[in-house]
């Protein structure tokens, strides 16, 4: 039994993608199973990695950008479906909740119709939610700050968006989900980190080298590659290796599975 395990249900950007899917990752540590965003077909992918319906313990929302949002509908139909019953939170930036479970209204997916009880909570930056033995702390990336310069005054929004840190006593893993900035990474790298999952698509990947560069990381896996980078994975990966300068890295496909 490996003490984690990240299973890759949805490696592509916000583009349309022939061969990935959006936003999705299943981590399991400290006895907890979490889901990492819901881009589509977040639904499919979970019937097909076999977990129970009452396995996952969390649903962790990044920002509220379709390709890591636009499955929570299915996923939620198929855990009704499926007739799960445990309490399910998902925690998300604040002013998600009520359109999402708006949305769900819309479509019929009453609270009272759903057999379980599925609870919204809000971010706060920097402060940890424990779930089971892990830790997770969100921190705030400037992904949306661009539009949120443009279109704030016209559109009052949060223009929230984080990144995660999951430790246990044993491990300490990153998540970048999107950035506006290499420099976004700086509160998930001041201590050592067992494995970084970092986006590839906001920024050149010799900023990220760059960055990376002396850091106490073990191992990085490159997730929501932008499209031009992914259309040549080999040329991706020897610019990959020459840049990082001996650090470990994978560009999982969707349905990779990494265990520590
Ligand atoms: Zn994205
Ligand atoms: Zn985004």
């Amino acid at each position: 039994m490996h003490v984690f395990s990240l299973k890759c249900f949805g490696v592509g950007d916000g583009w349309p993608n022939a061969d990935r899917n959006h936003s999705a990752f299943l981590y399991r540590l400290g006895g907890a199973t979490l889901l990492i965003d819901c881009g589509e077909a977040v639904g499919r992918s979970l019937k097909a990695s076999g977990l129970d319906y009452d396995a996952l313990d969390r649903v962790l929302l990044s920002h509220l950008h379709f390709d890591h949002v636009g499955g929570f509908f299915m996923l939620v139909q198929g855990l009704w479906l499926e007739h799960r019953r445990r309490p399910l939170s998902v925690h998300l930036p604040a002013d998600g909740a009520a359109p999402l479970r708006g949305m769900l209204e819309a479509g019929y997916l009453f609270e009272d119709l759903l057999g379980f009880e599925l609870r919204f909570a809000p971010w706060h930056a920097g402060q940890g939610v424990t779930i089971e033995q892990t830790r997770v702390t969100p921190f705030p990336t400037t992904h949306l700050d661009e539009l949120r310069r443009a279109f704030a005054p016209r559109h009052p929004q949060s223009f929230a968006a984080y990144s995660f840190l999951l430790e246990t006593d044993q491990l300490r893993v990153a998540h970048s989900a999107d950035l506006g900035a290499v420099e976004d990474l700086d509160p998930l790298v001041r201590e050592p980190l067992d494995l970084l999952v970092c986006e590839l698509a906001h920024f050149p990947p010799e900023a990220l080298f760059r960055y990376l560069r002396g850091r106490a990381i073990k191992r990085l896996a490159l997730i929501h590659v932008a499209r031009p980078l992914w259309r040549d994975q080999e040329a991706l990966r020897r610019r990959v290796a020459a840049g990082l300068d001996g650090l470990p890295f994978v560009i999982p496909r969707d349905g990779e599975e990494i265990t520590l």
